[in-house]
């Protein structure tokens, strides 16, 4: 029983030059964050040895006396956390990430070839809510459904509520999608509830981005009006990798929900539960009810408010304007220059963020902005006063990659950037997650 670094110094060194780098740059990207100790702990322990496969009681191994106590906590502590009545919704802890969670919630109440509305990558949209090129079926959701996304609209960089309403009326689709990776505004819910239920389709919200502020009420409340909520764990909820699915207990169009959903989970998609990352997740979620959490989600927020501000003073143009949550969406194509460059001289700098379309981009391929996002720096501290200075710090980096640009115009490197912008290059390294 050796430890890591006598087991395996390679790894060992390799896991703290990441801990180094994690903790010497400005973590800036709007889905991560630092997760405690505590939950780090349960991630590591020896929960991973066990096989249950099945849900509390009614499992396919023996042995599971205490997986059963955990699992049944994680449950009880992510209904809680999220003030959802018992009598009325059920949870699935088991999910592996985000978008194996999306995909159970398609098995369970979608067929082959049924029509999905997501919102668009390019507009925000996660590649999981059914993206699709004109030339191919990128996401599994667009492989096995038949999608057509909604879009913002462009003039404020708002959804475009009438458009989904229209296109719905004419697409029929069977599920639609609310929730994005790079929206900095809030859904209208009690609007896409309206529209689903003119076409007769199930409204589902994926909070993977903004769960952590649902929590703590800070943004509106999904559950108020969505039929399912799926949500990743790690993010802005500061919890281990790891997904959930809310569904209500009532059936909804035909469906019992429930044992749909959880079919699908297991065996329809998976096998046995990472009891680990399930006991980092009840650890998160009991801190999730503290008023401390609270008090962090309204810090990451005002946070993002004052970066945002300090941006528009600098002269940028935010999508949408502003924020009322955890990001902000900077269009950098008024300075002549896209997200792509920005991101790598900025990391240089060991400022991390990531390069992301905007509404108006000629294709998702070549993305002209930066997406910015306060949850991992707040946890780290950061108030209001240090967003500013990190706004600063991004202008300046920005203020470098035009000169950059004005150093490589007309030189022999032009045809090396022109390489790097190949449209396959942002393809692979993929929009944003
Ligand atoms: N849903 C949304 C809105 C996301 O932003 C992401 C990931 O960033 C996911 C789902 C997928 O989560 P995962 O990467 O855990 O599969």
């Amino acid at each position: 029983d050796y430890s890591l670094t006598e087991a395996d110094p390679e790894v060992r060194s390799i896991i703290d030059k990441e801990k180094e780098r994690q903790f010497k740059s400005l973590e800036l990207i709007a889905s991560e964050n630092f997760t405690s100790r505590a939950v780090m702990e349960a991630v590591g322990s020896c929960l991973t040895n066990k096989y249950s496969e099945g849900l509390p009681g009614k499992r396919y191994y023996g042995g599971n006396e205490y997986i059963d106590e955990l699992e049944t906590l994680c449950q009880q502590r992510a209904l809680a956390a999220f003030q959802v009545d018992g009598k009325k919704w059920g949870v699935n802890v088991q999910p592996l990430s985000g978008s194996p969670a999306n995909f159970e919630v398609y098995t369970a109440i979608l067929k082959p070839h049924d029509r999905i509305m997501g919102l668009d990558l390019p507009h925000g949209g996660h590649l999981s809510h059914g993206f699709m090129t004109p030339k191919r079926r990128v996401s599994g959701t667009s492989i096995y459904f038949e999608s057509m996304p909604y879009r913002l609209d462009e003039s404020t960089g708002i959804v475009d509520y009438n458009m989904l309403e229209k296109t719905a009326i004419l697409f029929r689709p069977k599920l639609i999608i609310a929730g994005a990776s790079a929206y900095p505004r809030d859904f209208d819910y009690s609007r896409m509830r309206k529209i689903a239920d003119a076409v007769g389709a199930f409204l589902m919200m994926d909070m993977a981005h903004i769960s952590g502020l649902v929590a703590a009420s800070v943004v509106a409340d999904p559950f108020e009006y969505c039929d399912i909520v799926t949500t990743t764990t790690h993010k802005s909820l500061r919890g281990p990798r790891g997904g959930m699915i809310f569904f209500k207990k009532d059936p909804v169009l035909g469906v019992d929900l429930e044992s749909a959903i959880n079919n699908a989970v297991f065996p329809g998609l998976q096998g046995g539960p990472h009891n680990h990352t399930i006991g980092g997740l009840a650890v998160c979620l009991k801190h999730a009810q503290s008023p401390e959490f609270k008090a962090y989600q309204n810090q990451v927020v005002s946070n993002c408010r004052a970066l945002a501000s300090r941006l528009i003073e600098l002269g940028y143009k935010l999508v949408s304007g502003g924020s009322d949550n955890h990001l902000v969406l900077v269009d950098l194509r008024p300075l002549g220059i896209d997200g792509a460059r920005a991101e790598k001289i900025l990391d240089l700098a060991s400022i991390t963020l990531n390069k992301n379309s905007v509404p108006g981009d000629k294709s998702a391929l070549v993305p002209g902005g930066i997406r910015i996002g306060s949850p991992a720096m707040s946890t780290r501290g950061f108030t209001e006063k240090e967003f500013v200075a990190v706004a600063d710090f991004i202008h300046e980096g920005v203020q470098i990659t035009l000169e950059a640009k004005k150093l490589v115009t007309g030189s022999k490197l032009q045809d090396f950037m022109k390489f790097v912008a190949a449209p396959d290059f942002y393809l692979m390294d993929k929009v944003s997650d």
